[in-house]
């Protein structure tokens, strides 16, 4: 894949998920029921999507730093041991930033 088939790749991805975490962010914020056997289950909601939040941001992050490193040259080559990620590796998890071995 080019350099910039992989920039557009990590882009929608990237897009994506900010639409997620917007969509996900503005679930949480709704006011609580007046009822409170419903405000328990709201709470509960409230905690799973506030997980997924975080798990999102963390993916957001992870797309941002890949772009990075797309723009500074140095997409594809582990951050730990320096050698070359696999382009299946790439395809599957594009904003990884260690080969197979190190990952493990
Ligand atoms: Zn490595």
């Amino acid at each position: 894949m080019s350099k910039g088939n992989r920039a557009q790749a990590l882009e929608l991805k990237l897009a994506d998920l900010e639409v997620r975490l917007a969509g996900v962010t503005k679930d949480i914020t709704k006011t609580l029921s007046s009822d409170f056997a419903e405000q328990a289950t709201e709470r509960e909601n409230d905690d799973v999507l506030e997980e997924i939040a975080r798990e999102t941001q963390v993916s957001i992050q992870q797309l941002k730093t890949a772009l990075r490193r797309l723009g500074d040259d140095r997409y594809g080559i582990c951050a730990s041991c320096g050698e070359k990620i696999s382009e299946g590796r790439l395809d599957a998890i594009p904003e990884t930033t260690h080969c197979v071995s190190c990952a493990a």
